[in-house]
């Protein structure tokens, strides 16, 4: 029997200024021991990593990257940042092939798998971002892309978490129906079994896509949702309280 902890991850994108980790003081204070059954994660931009995992040492609140060099090797790369850079000053996680990524930077699923394969090498856990655009979606794609995003993207080996994140989905006010969330975490759940077998029961899938404290109790009901994913709402310790107090096993 699987028994997957629910991950609530908050990704702050290019938001903030070092003076906002005082919001994660805020959502320390605020959470208590809602925290105790399930991880709660802030992913705040590159340069604050450091000092907000300094800051959480001794917890409840992990911290992660948003992205990660492919590199799992030191190397002549200007402006990138290792995994491993990113274990040694205290990350937990690190985001990879969120949607932004692979529009903006034009990231291909065997990059992020790369990236992937960077962060388990690493010690650490990655988080593979996947999920359909609206005009995929209009078209019938939504097996066909997610199932390639997930068998191209995640890594072959070592343990990950899987973020259904439909494109269309981020940083608007619109979400899919919980019928359609099921679905396709019922389908990304059956594309990993048949690429690693029954252990694959044992990897998270979040949700990710305009969550806020208004529906995130619901989409914590759909079968098969092990947490979420959240943007905007994560940059506020009163929202992401109420996000991660919505949950079930919060206690
Ligand atoms: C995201 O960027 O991963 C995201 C889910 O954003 P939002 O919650 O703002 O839609």
């Amino acid at each position: 029997m699987a028994s997957r902890k629910p991950l609530i991850a908050g990704n702050w994108k290019m938001y903030g200024r070092a003076a906002d980790l005082a919001e994660i003081g805020a959502l320390t204070e605020t959470i208590g021991p809602a925290a105790t059954n399930l991880e709660v994660l802030i992913c705040p931009p590159a340069a604050f990593i450091q000092s907000a995992a300094w800051q959480n040492r001794a917890g409840p609140i992990l911290i992660g990257a948003q992205d990660c060099s492919p590199s799992a090797a030191d190397a002549a790369r200007t402006g990138e940042v290792s995994a491993a850079m990113l274990a040694n000053v205290g990350a937990r996680y690190v985001i990879v092939g969120h949607s932004e990524r692979r529009q903006i930077h034009g990231e291909t699923d065997s990059l992020v798998r790369q990236k992937a394969e960077a962060v388990v090498a690493a010690g650490l856990t990655p988080i593979v971002c996947v999920g359909e655009t609206q005009a995929e979606r209009a078209a019938g794609k939504v097996t066909e892309v997610v199932g390639r995003q997930v068998q191209a993207s995640v890594p072959g080996q070592g343990a990950f978490v899987v973020a259904y994140e439909p494109v269309w989905a981020i940083g608007g006010n619109s979400t899919p129906t919980l019928l359609e969330i099921g679905q396709v975490h019922a389908l990304i759940r059956e594309t990993l079994v048949g690429q690693f077998g029954a252990q694959a029961n044992e990897t998270r899938i979040l949700y990710g896509g305009s969550v806020n404290p208004k529906n995130a109790g619901e989409i914590f009901t759909v079968d098969g949702v092990d947490g979420a994913l959240v943007g905007r709402a994560s940059l506020k310790a009163t929202d992401f309280s109420a996000i991660i107090r919505g949950h079930p096993a919060a206690a």
